[in-house]
């Protein structure tokens, strides 16, 4: 027999609040930033390039490019392959806002397309149906961490003579086809934000194989800044302005943090394909939840844990299980609202409700469970036995809804509220 949850008067499974996610910061990556104070950059100098070599190697791209944040680099990527006014670009809507915003950025206009309801990622034939005569480019989002058809959407990108950017914010260290995600697109954006596999406080970066975008990366990042010629003229302070650029610069102090953190990623990623595993043994069998599914040919990087709660199984909409998991301190949330429901992209693109039947029934179903590496192994039973309790308790109350009227269904008597296992 299931205990009562805090929401209806039980004890919560946890007296303090776990997060979703959070960064994972040992000695080694304090001594490394203690390190860079002490040098003789702040500002962007050896250690961003030494970051910049090292990641585009971890990813297997030839260049890697930083930036300040993920959304900088994002505005990099769409300005580097040269997305302006009139240009379209198709994009998912399940996404953080951030991917749709860089073509908005650049005034060009985001065409979303609905997604694969099982996954959540966009598929390759359901975008081609969206790309029109104005499509530059497809921006893909390796979303939770899966990787998308990559072949799929490079065979498109190249029918179709547009470009193939993709947002792997949640993807770095996973694999498509037994190599990293980083350069099967022609560009790749990471962010290094605390929630993200590594971090730099905040910080991004654009991986690819492709000189000619490497080069106008690292010129829009630093004000379309072009130094060379000054070099040839032999006149130090001499540059030239050739394009609008920005700073977008990383500082050496971030970058410092960044090679720390970019040594532990293999393990950051073994944790969290573990915690995943443990959570979808537990899930598996348990009636009223959907684990999330995991194409064949990827190796999934779990940024998210993504449960989908299957709502005719249960006497309660999401945003109540919500709400009941949040009271036992498990720091559940929902990635993400799909971007065409957000005033700015109705009032601007005249998107609306029921425009994309399948990632709105994907987001009413979805819950984000806790998932960092620096979970032990009790903070995983607690959001399983939490799950477990919380579910089976709406389960029970539909069932019992369905013979009895609801009065009698709430008056159970009340079990232990003892914390099992513990
Ligand atoms: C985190 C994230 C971004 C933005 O990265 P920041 O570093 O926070 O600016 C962009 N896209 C997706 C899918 C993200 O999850």
């Amino acid at each position: 027999m299931s205990e009562k949850p805090a929401v209806a008067g039980g004890r919560p499974q946890r007296a303090t609040m776990l997060p979703y996610g959070r960064q994972a910061i040992d000695d080694e990556d304090v001594r490394a930033v203690s390190e860079a104070l002490r040098g003789e950059f702040l500002t962007t100098g050896p250690t961003v390039e030494r970051f910049e070599q090292a990641f585009a190697r971890a990813v297997g791209a030839k260049h890697a490019v930083a930036a300040s944040n993920g959304t900088v680099a994002l505005h990099l990527m769409a300005r580097a392959l040269g997305l302006g006014k009139g240009d379209r670009v198709v994009t998912t809507p399940m996404t953080f806002v951030a991917t749709s915003n860089a073509a908005l950025f650049c005034d060009a206009t985001p065409d979303f397309a609905d997604v694969d309801e099982e996954t959540g990622l966009l598929a390759p034939s359901t975008a081609r149906s969206r790309i029109g005569s104005k499509t530059k480019a497809l921006f893909t989002v390796d979303y939770t961490g899966q990787p998308v058809d990559y072949a799929g959407f490079r065979d498109l990108a190249d029918d179709k003579g547009i470009a193939f950017a993709s947002d792997a914010a949640h993807a770095l260290g996973a694999e498509y086809k037994g190599r990293r995600v980083g350069a099967q697109a022609d560009v790749t954006m990471f962010s290094l934000h605390p929630v993200k596999h590594i971090t730099t406080g905040e910080g991004g970066m654009v991986t690819t194989d492709r000189e000619d975008l490497a080069e106008r990366l690292r010129l829009l990042r630093n004000h379309g800044m072009d130094r060379e010629v000054g070099r040839r003229l032999g006149r130090a302070y001499y540059y030239e302005i050739v394009e609008l650029g920005y700073n977008y610069r990383l500082t050496d102090i971030q970058a410092a943090l960044g090679l720390s953190q970019l040594k532990k990623l293999d393990g950051f990623v073994a944790r969290r394909e573990r915690i995943a595993q443990t959570y979808t043994q537990a899930f598996r069998d348990l009636p009223g939840v959907t684990p999330p599914v995991v194409r064949p040919g990827v190796r999934h990087a779990w940024h998210l844990y993504m449960l989908r709660l299957n709502l005719d199984e249960l006497d309660a909409k999401r945003d109540e299980v919500f709400a009941a998991l949040r009271a036992e301190n498990i720091g559940v949330h929902v990635h993400y609202v799909p971007v065409h429901l957000h005033p700015l992209y109705r009032e601007r693109l005249g998107t609306r409700p029921g425009q994309f039947p399948a990632v709105e029934r994907f987001y009413e179903r979805l819950l984000t469970l806790p998932l960092f590496p620096t979970m032990t192994d009790r903070d995983v039973q607690d959001v399983i036995e939490a799950v477990e309790k919380v579910v089976s308790w709406f389960a029970a109350k539909r069932t019992k809804g369905a013979v009895r009227p609801k009065a009698t269904a709430r008056s159970r008597p009340r079990t232990s509220s003892s914390r099992r296992g513990s």
